[in-house]
C-alpha cells in the first residue's frame, strides 16, 4: 500500500532524527527511512523525495486508516506546523521561538504509542550519553541481537549485554525495564491522593499508562521506576503521548540556549528534581486536577518556567537541542556563523569579547 500525506513546512530528516522515535528506524538516505523494530517492523518506509509530501509505503496487512494513523503519528504530521502558532507566545519567546525556527525549519514532534517499551528503552539509554553516537548504536544492536524483544532484553545475561557494549546505561536500561514490568506491584505505594484517581490495573503496563494520561504517567514512573529521571520520564512521554507536547525535558542544551537567548536569568534557575517531581504538580491546574500539592520550586525550576509554552514546548525543546549540537555549544560557541547572533546578546558580547583578544 503506498499513501501520499501532505507535509506542509516540514522535514522528514530534521523530525526524526533528534527523535527518539528515530531510534526505531534506519536512515536508508537523506529524505528514506525504513522501520526496522517494533510495530510494522520492516514493512514501512516513509520517503520524503519532495518538499510537501512524504510517501508511506507497507507491505504489511494493515488497513488503509490504520496505517495512516501510524505514519502521521511517527513522522510528527498528526499535528500542524508549529511555526504557525508562535503568535500568542510572549514577546521575547516570541522572537527566540521564531528565530530558531527560522534556523532549524520543518520540525515536527513524532510520537510511537505503539512501540512505547521500545522508545523506554532507548529513553533509558540516553542518560549521560550521546544520542546520535551511542544509543543509536546500542539500539540498532540491541534491536538486532534480541530481535526488539523487551522479554528477551530483560532476561539477558551480562555476557549478551556485553557484546552489545560494556557501558553502565546497559546494565542500568536492563534494570529500568524490569521495573517498569513490576509497575503493577508497587502502584500501592504511590501518593494516596493520586492511588484514589486510578483505574483498576490491566495489563501490559505501557497500555495501562497511556490509558491514565501523561500527567499520572509522569508521577508513577518518577515513583515506581529505576534509573527514569525528570529528563528521561519528560523524553518517553513526548515521544509516546499526544497529550506530551507540554513536556519538555530540561537538558543542557535547553539551559544554555535559553539562557543565552536572555529568556532565563543566568543564575536562580534550577533544573527539575526528581525527589520534588515525585511528590508534586509543577502547576496550579495539574495540582487541581491531581488533587497533589503545586511544587514548592515552581518559580525558580527550568520546567515550570516554560510551562507558558503550553503545546509548543517538546518542540521548542527540541529546537535549542539542535541549536546546542550545531550552534550554541556551552564551551565555544559558533556565535560567528549563528543564524540567532541578531537577536542574542550574549553573542554579540563574546564575539566583541573575541575581537579583542
Ligand atoms: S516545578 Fe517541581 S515538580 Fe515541576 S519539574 Fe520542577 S522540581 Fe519537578
Ligand atoms: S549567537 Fe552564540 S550564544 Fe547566541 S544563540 Fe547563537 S551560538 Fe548561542
Amino acid at each position: 500500500m503506498e499513501l501520499e500525506i501532505p507535509a506542509e513546512d516540514y522535514s522528514l530528516d530534521e523530525s526524526l532524527a533528534p527523535s527518539f522515535v528515530s531510534s526505531l528506524y534506519v536512515k536508508k538516505r537523506d529524505g528514506l527511512w525504513t522501520k526496522v523494530v517494533g510495530c510494522l517492523s520492516g514493512q514501512l518506509e516513509f520517503i520524503q523525495s519532495k518538499p510537501s509530501v512524504v510517501i508511506v509505503r507497507s507491505k504489511a496487512s494493515v488497513d488503509e486508516e490504520e496505517l495512516w494513523r501510524i505514519a502521521i503519528q511517527q513522522t510528527g504530521l498528526w499535528r500542524g506546523s508549529f511555526e504557525r502558532m508562535t503568535k500568542d507566545l510572549p514577546p521575547g519567546l516570541r522572537e527566540a521561538a521564531d528565530g530558531l525556527a527560522r534556523a532549524h525549519p520543518g520540525v515536527r514532534i513524532p510520537i510511537a504509542p505503539t512501540d512505547f517499551t521500545h522508545i523506554l528503552t532507548a529513553v533509558a539509554l540516553s542518560k549521560r550519553a550521546d544520542y546520535p553516537n551511542l544509543v543509536l548504536r546500542w539500539c540498532e544492536r540491541l534491536w538486532r541481537r534480541f530481535q526488539g524483544d523487551l522479554g528477551n532484553i530483560v532476561s539477558s545475561s551480562p555476557e549478551e549485554l556485553r557484546d552489545i557494549g560494556t557501558s553502565y546505561q546497559l546494565f542500568d536500561m536492563v534494570k529500568t525495564l524490569k521495573a517498569f514490568l513490576d509497575i503493577p506491584k508497587g502502584l500501592d505505594r504511590l501518593p494516596k491522593e493520586l492511588l484514589k484517581k486510578l483505574p483498576p490495573f490491566k495489563e501490559p503496563v505501557e497500555g495501562f499508562l497511556l490509558k491514565v494520561g501523561p500527567d499520572v504517567t509522569r508521577l508513577i514512573l518518577l515513583n515506581l521506576c529505576f534509573g527514569l529521571g525528570p529528563k528521561t520520564t519528560d523524553s518517553l512521554i513526548l515521544s509516546t503521548f499526544e497529550g506530551g507536547l507540554r513536556f519538555i525535558p530540561c537538558d543542557s542544551h535547553f539551559r544554555t540556549v535559553t539562557t543565552r537567548l536572555g529568556l532565563l536569568e543566568a543564575k536562580g534557575t534550577e533544573l527539575p528534581q526528581k525527589a520534588f517531581c515525585k511528590r508534586y504538580a509543577c502547576d496550579r491546574l495539574t495540582s487541581s486536577c491531581l488533587s497533589i500539592s503545586e511544587c514548592p520550586r515552581s518559580n525558580s525550576c527550568l520546567r515550570s518556567r516554560f510551562l507558558t509554552l503550553g503545546d509548543l514546548g517538546a518542540w521548542f525543546q527540541t529546537l535549542t537541542y539542535l541549536q546546542g549540537r550545531e550552534y550554541c555549544r556551552r564551551v565555544r560557541p559558533y556565535c560567528e556563523r549563528c543564524p540567532l547572533a541578531r537577536i542574542c546578546e550574549f553573542g554579540n558580547v563574546y564575539l566583541k569579547a573575541r575581537r579583542k583578544t
